[in-house]
């Protein structure tokens, strides 16, 4: 059997959630935690109250809507996020969330009953926005971040997180804490540009791409643009500008990996000084952890080199790093028979960015499901999908779950 869900129903709740805090320009404006998010939440509960599911919260705002199996076994958990960017996009999360209350729909409606119970999850602060970090909700479950130093974090009015919880009344009695899982599976617009550049319908998602973040200062010294000859320079921006070349060579060597210098600052930035500072981001990422080290060595060895050859003194510091993320084979599996089955066309992808899927694949095995996206647009209002996407992601994502849950 080969169930399908219902494309128009579930376009309609697309839209229905998309006009709980609108943006100016047809996106999205739901920080965790507001007012527009809790109504968010409250529409969500009731679709599921109309199934007879019932729902909990955990201590930090994790939502759990819930329908019972034939037995005690470990649930099947599926979900995503509600909040968004400020100016975020109608689909990035709320698809995962709104795909698996269609799912629970069609169940309800095909009376089907399943041996594992099924569990739609909303994860509190994916965005980091409101709060940082993110991935909030699902990193203090699965035990990557602890609740008492995320309770403390504020948001730019002073409002912690604790506080925040406690005002929108989403402080659930339950410990936020992992317990045992039978599978997750998130269902997710790409948020790049591949899926739709190669045509294909869904992306059966291996893994996340491990992320290295530096701050790098390269110190020189202040001089007279007119007065100093070059040779006799210690200047930071064309050092920089060297260490951004080399990182280009860097990552010629190694496929798939990539390299952002995002933030850039000079001191004094004067147009007729050369500066005696450069503070810029790095930013290197690849699928294998292994990689990702030596690219990063790699990169250490370049400023040394640069900085030996300019006559300048540097400080490089490594503000974080998130390891590569390999999703379980099994679910993954699932996912991929369940995408041939449905006869949809895809390919193996690795996601470029965070999702709550990657801290929950610490404490539980994770599948992921990706469609396309207009453009490979995201945290943008503009962000766009097509309603037969939206279905068929949301196919996989039942079909996948069925595999998990036993249907008897
Ligand atoms: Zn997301």
């Amino acid at each position: 059997m080969n169930l399908k869900v219902n494309k128009n129903r579930l376009w309609q709740s697309l839209t229905k959630m998309a006009e709980i805090g609108p943006g100016d320009n047809g996106g999205s404006c739901r920080l965790a935690l507001t007012d527009a998010d809790i109504e968010g939440r409250n529409l969500l509960k009731s679709w599921a109250a109309q199934l007879n599911c019932s729902h909990r919260l955990d201590s930090m705002g994790n939502l759990f809507i819930r329908r019972e199996g034939n037995n005690g076994k470990a649930p099947v958990l599926m979900g995503s996020h509600l909040d968004t960017q400020p100016c975020g996009g109608r689909f990035d999360g709320v698809l995962g969330v709104l795909g698996a209350i269609e799912v629970l729909r069609v169940l309800e409606e095909n009376n089907i009953k399943t041996e594992h119970p099924l569990e739609v999850v909303v994860w509190t602060n994916e965005e980091g926005v409101r709060f940082s970090p993110a991935m909030m909700g699902s990193g203090v479950f699965s035990g990557v971040f602890k609740q008492s130093e995320i309770f403390l974090h504020k948001d730019n009015n002073g409002v912690s997180v604790e506080q925040a919880l406690h005002n929108s009344d989403q402080l659930g009695s339950e410990a936020c804490k992992s317990f045992p899982i039978e599978a997750y599976y998130e269902l997710h617009i790409e948020q790049g540009p591949v899926l739709e550049l190669e045509n294909k319908t869904i992306g059966v998602v291996t893994g996340a791409q491990g992320i290295s973040w530096s701050h790098v200062t390269l110190n020189g010294q202040s001089a007279h643009a007119g007065t100093t000859p070059m040779n006799y320079r210690k200047d930071p921006v064309s050092g920089m500008i060297q260490i951004v070349k080399g990182l280009q060579e860097i990552i010629k060597e190694q496929k798939s990996s990539l390299y952002t210098v995002g933030g850039i600052e000079s001191q004094p930035a004067s147009i007729n000084s050369v500066a005696n500072k450069v503070l810029f981001t790095v930013d290197l990422r690849h699928p294998e952890d292994a990689i990702l080290k030596i690219m990063q060595q790699k990169f250490k060895s370049l400023i040394d080199e640069v900085c030996a050859r300019e006559n300048l003194k540097s400080e490089l510091n490594n503000i974080w790093y998130s390891p590569a993320i390999s999703f379980n084979k099994s679910c993954i599996s699932k996912v991929k028979i369940a995408t041939e089955k449905l006869g949809y066309s895809y390919q193996n992808i690795v996601s470029g960015a965070g999702h709550d899927a990657c801290q929950i694949s610490y404490v539980a095995p994770v599948g992921m499901i990706f469609i396309p996206c207009k453009g490979g647009l995201s945290h943008n209002e503009a962000e766009s999908i097509s309603p037969e996407n939206a279905q068929a992601g949301a196919n996989v994502l039942l079909n996948a779950v069925l595999e998990s849950s036993v249907i008897n």
